[in-house]
């Protein structure tokens, strides 16, 4: 025989022997601590899905597949699995193990015990049931057993499950399994402990900062470690013992929140933008809809065929956020590097736990709590990332705020600056306003002066006598003054012009002026030139008498100091018409110059040189 065809005979050997050689009962006699029961684990497979325990019972040996150690695992089955232990007690006395099953999510189990000598017992099992029913109020599925010195027991299981088909098998000693627990919830304690602290304290964070990014790094760290406590079965003893349909739910609900809020807190955190990263960014946002999506489809869809799509989902993210952490690495984000190590961690955990299934790592509470391990430590580290980088944005929003504080300050200088210039030029600006204001006054003042004097005589105009005359009026009449107006006017003078010329005339006018201002000389009268050779002069509280004697006496002076015109020497004479009254109305500035006018024709009629007063009760002058 060959080399080669001896092996394969050696092959078939083994497989021929191997379930005889299983169907030994495992042997236990209470002093082993604990024995992992996969390698005395049958399995069938109920295709129909309505097999009786009798059928199962009464099924051939060879129909019966032998489980292979370390791990019972099927995977994601429909149809339900029964398995088969038999258990031996070879000592003489009664031991009591306890059987536990290590995987909390199993959906449904119907446990079969069928003693040598005693009845048979049915107990139910599986989440779905109330926890309180279980024999042991435990995480895990707990059965204690009791066996008669040398008694077989043989166990008959069906198990449904709404996840995968595992069935870790222990049988304990209740003295190590205390022993065990103590240490396995010291673990679970410190790993949900760290959990609390981290959600409590970025509670506090995210309240004081309202940064989002730390909404969803909370939202991250609290739904890790409560897919974890579900998964392992904590928080269904815990918090939630009579919620059986949720406690399904809520595992993938809390898978996929991980997943959610993983992407929300890896595209803020690592700066994917919509437009620096398109692709990328579109990735993680159509990985976290799908997510969102699913945990929608869990509320009408079979839990069974939600399981394998999550996990599938959960394994992409899973990928997709490390991907992502390592192209940022790449492109040099100084936050990456931790982000990447905290998801290397948590990559780790899933590794270790997975090579401790395979029993190619040894077996004990670190590595069977690889990821909450894992989870941690990467927790704590994206936290130090957060808290670094949030003090570099805090130091590059101060730099901005001194740098703005700067800025305003040379731009309130600059204001300054420019306000003073301003107000300088305003002040200069006053001043010449004020100075060109003054000049301006004068200038009208003279202007005022020029406008209402006579230049030939130096008398007041006709127009400033008009306006002062009313005045006057207005004055006598609210005092009832008498008020007396002069009209005078120079004898031939027209003969005078022809004879002398009109240079001699002006120079005759101003002398007469001259005369006619020496003798008015009261303060508040008024000496004017009404135009040619007619002169006007205003005596306010003057009775006629009062004026009467004023005009005589201009007209003696003239007619008594002849006027000088080379050798020659001429009298120039004067005819004054007079009028004075209290006037009767404040408007009777008219009517007075008409009759002073009236008067004057009077006297010029009456051969000139003399003064005529007007009588207001006399009849007209013919
Ligand atoms: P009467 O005695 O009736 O007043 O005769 P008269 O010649 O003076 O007549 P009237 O009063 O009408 O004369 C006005 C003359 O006065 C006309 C003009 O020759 C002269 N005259 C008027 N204004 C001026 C002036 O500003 N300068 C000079 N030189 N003569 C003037
Ligand atoms: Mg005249
Ligand atoms: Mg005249």
């Amino acid at each position: 025989m060959s080399h080669k065809y001896r092996l394969l005979a050696m092959l078939w050997l083994c497989l021929a022997v191997l379930p005889a050689f299983g169907a030994e009962p495992a042997h236990w006699r209470g002093t082993e601590g604990s024995l992992e029961l996969e390698g005395y684990t049958y399995s069938w497979v109920d295709r129909g899905g309505d097999a009786s325990l009798d059928e199962v019972m009464g099924l051939a040996d060879d129909q019966w597949r032998a489980e292979s150690p370390p791990a019972i695992s099927h995977g994601y089955v429909d149809h339900p699995y029964w398995f088969r232990i038999a258990l031996k007690n070879p000592t003489e006395q009664r031991l009591r193990p306890y059987f536990e099953i290590g995987y909390p999510v199993l959906r449904h189990i119907e446990f079969y015990r069928i003693h040598d000598h005693a009845p048979m017992e049915k107990l139910l099992l599986g989440n779905e049931r109330p926890f309180e029913e279980r024999p042991l109020e435990h995480r895990n599925f707990i059965v204690p057993l009791e066996l008669a010195p040398g008694e077989t027991l043989t166990i008959y299981m069906r198990v449904t499950t709404g996840s995968s088909m595992q069935l870790p098998l222990t049988l304990w000693a209740p003295e190590a399994f205390q022993v065990y627990e103590q240490s396995d919830l010291l673990f679970q304690g410190i790993y949900y402990g760290i959990a609390v602290a981290m959600i409590l304290y970025h509670c506090f964070v995210f309240i004081a900062l309202r940064e989002r990014a730390f909404l969803y790094y909370l939202g991250y760290i609290t739904a890790m470690p409560l897919f974890l406590a579900t998964l392992g079965g904590l928080s269904y003893q815990y918090l939630w013992p009579q919620a059986t349909w949720w406690n399904n739910q809520l595992l993938m609900i809390f898978l996929h929140a991980v997943v959610i809020f993983g992407s929300f807190f890896t595209v803020r955190f690592l700066s994917i933008g919509r437009h620096s990263h398109p692709i990328i960014h579109g990735t993680i946002l159509t990985v976290a809809g799908v997510a969102a999506l699913i945990v929608l489809a869990a509320l009408v869809i079979p839990f069974a065929h939600i399981v394998l799509p999550s996990i599938l989902l959960a394994f992409i993210a899973c990928s997709l956020m490390l991907t992502v952490g390592v192209v940022r690495l790449l492109e040099g984000d100084f936050a990456a590097r931790y982000y990447t190590l905290a998801w290397c961690f948590m990559l780790f955990g899933g590794i270790v736990l997975a090579l401790n299934k395979l029993a190619l790592v040894p077996n004990n509470v670190f590595t069977q709590n690889a990821v909450q391990v894992g989870s941690a430590l990467g927790v704590i580290l994206l936290s130090i990332a957060i808290a670094d980088r949030l003090n570099k944005e805090k130091q590059t929003a101060l730099e901005a705020q001194q740098m703005a504080l700067r800025e305003e300050k040379n731009a309130r200088l600059a204001q300054a600056e420019t306000l003073k210039i301003q107000e300088e030029a305003n002040t200069k600006l006053e001043e010449r306003v004020r100075e060109r204001t003054e000049e301006l006054e004068t200038a009208n003042a003279k202007l005022r002066e020029f406008s209402t004097t006579d230049s030939l005589t130096g008398l007041k105009t006709r127009g400033y006598f008009e306006e002062a005359f009313m005045t006057y009026c207005v004055e006598a009449f609210r005092y009832q003054q008498s008020l007396s107006l002069l009209v005078m006017d120079i004898d031939h003078f027209k003969s005078f012009n022809d004879t002398y010329g009109h240079l001699v005339g002006d120079q005759c006018l101003r002398v007469v002026a001259e005369t006619m201002a020496s003798v008015v000389t009261r303060s508040p009268d008024l000496l004017a030139r009404y135009g040619g050779e007619e002169f006007v002069a205003v005596l306010p509280d003057t009775t006629a008498e009062g004026a009467r004697c004023v005009a005589e006496r201009i007209r003696k002076k003239m007619a008594s100091a002849p006027f000088q015109v080379s050798d020659e020497r001429i009298t120039v004479t004067l005819s004054i018409g007079v009028t004075s009254r209290i006037p009767g109305n404040a408007d009777m500035s008219q009517q007075l110059f008409e009759e002073a006018d009236r008067a004057l024709y009077q006297a010029k009629r009456a051969d000139r040189n003399q003064v005529v007063v007007f009588d207001p009760e006399g009849s007209e002058p013919a």
